[in-house]
């Protein structure tokens, strides 16, 4: 439950981990401090740490640079089929979608489970059902799809191979063309925040990965293992290969290490680092811990994040980048 003590507003934000291509590296990062400052200005503003989380994924999802929204990336069959999970740390209120098409927002479609229904988790038509029911209309797949995403799954049906691949560090796993791995782009959002109250929130919103069979999905919305809130230890959200993602429940072990007493940074080195040796899985973790102590780390070559606390903006891309600026 919230407590009455004020504590210092924390936003922090993913744009998903993966090698992330030069030519998205600028758009990756303008995109996580658009929705860092989008957060923060939530939480700045009396708002709750579930405010900030859903309006700081909404402008990522509205962000064609990112996998989320519009911009998700595509099935075997051409389709966008996306995932998103949203969680309140006050009393592990969430609620998700999976394989929901033709939504612009589904971040704003999974509060909505959350806040108006006695589920968890809404799937396909089941989710697209409910949204029309609350007055969340589709849109055309054509305004979700963009160049980027058609190019990256010509490229995958092509090699018939799937991301799978490039998130595995297997020796075993089937070689990928190395022009896949230098153009494709691969930005699951995500964000965690700590409101004034003491209170914390997760979300993560995902189109996928390219090339998935229809009907897979991946870590985002399993609430656990894409993201995670609980007011009594911290909130995260992850990206990378979801199934790893899934088979270690990512999010639950980041939380788990901090009631345990490792700092938030300690809980997501050691949460990545266990997932790599159990199940040979590459992935990114944003954390913050009730303490209000911030965790980001990744285990693939780069992953977009941003994180905003007693005014400073923090953000970078490249492992050991740091960039600082006063909002
Ligand atoms: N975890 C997401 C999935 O497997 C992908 C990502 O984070 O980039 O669907």
């Amino acid at each position: 439950m919230a407590n009455l003590s004020t504590c210092e507003p924390i936003v922090v934000i993913h744009g998903g981990a993966w090698a992330i291509p030069d030519k998205l590296s600028s758009a990756s990062v303008d995109g996580v401090c658009s929705a860092a400052r989008a957060g923060y200005g939530v939480l700045k503003r009396g708002g709750t740490a579930v405010d900030a989380v859903e309006a700081a994924v909404l402008v990522m999802e509205d962000c064609p640079a990112f996998d989320a929204g519009t911009g998700s990336v595509l099935n075997t069959k051409g389709e966008v089929e996306m995932d998103s999970v949203i969680m309140d740390g006050r009393q592990l209120q969430c609620g998700s979608v999976a394989c929901v098409q033709n939504i612009k927002n589904p971040v704003s479609l999974a509060r909505a489970v959350m806040e108006k229904t006695d589920h968890t988790l809404l799937v396909g038509q089941g989710a697209n059902e409910f949204a029309e029911e609350i007055g969340i209309h589709t849109v055309p797949t054509d305004s979700l799809v963009t160049e980027d995403a058609r190019e990256e799954w010509r490229h995958f049906m092509k090699f018939k191979t799937t991301v799978n691949a490039l998130f595995r560090n297997r020796a075993e796993e089937t070689p990928v063309d190395s022009s896949v791995c230098d153009t494709i782009g691969h930005d699951t959002v995500g964000a965690v925040a700590l409101d004034k109250f003491g209170n914390t929130a997760a979300a993560t919103s995902t189109g996928g990965i390219t090339a998935k069979r229809p009907g897979r999905v991946g870590d985002s919305p399993i609430v656990g293992s894409g993201a995670y809130a609980d007011n009594d230890s911290g909130a995260v959200s992850t990206t990378g290969h979801g199934e790893s993602i899934t088979k270690v429940c990512l999010a639950r072990e980041v939380t788990h290490r901090i009631e345990e007493g490792m700092s938030a940074q300690e809980a997501s080195e050691a949460a990545l680092q266990k997932m790599n040796r159990r199940v040979q899985g590459s992935g990114g973790v944003v954390a913050v811990s009730k303490g209000g102590d911030i965790g980001k780390h990744f285990t693939t070559e780069r992953m977009a994040w941003a994180w905003i606390k007693a005014g400073k903006l923090h953000y970078g891309l490249n492992s050991g980048e740091d960039f600082v600026e006063d909002i």
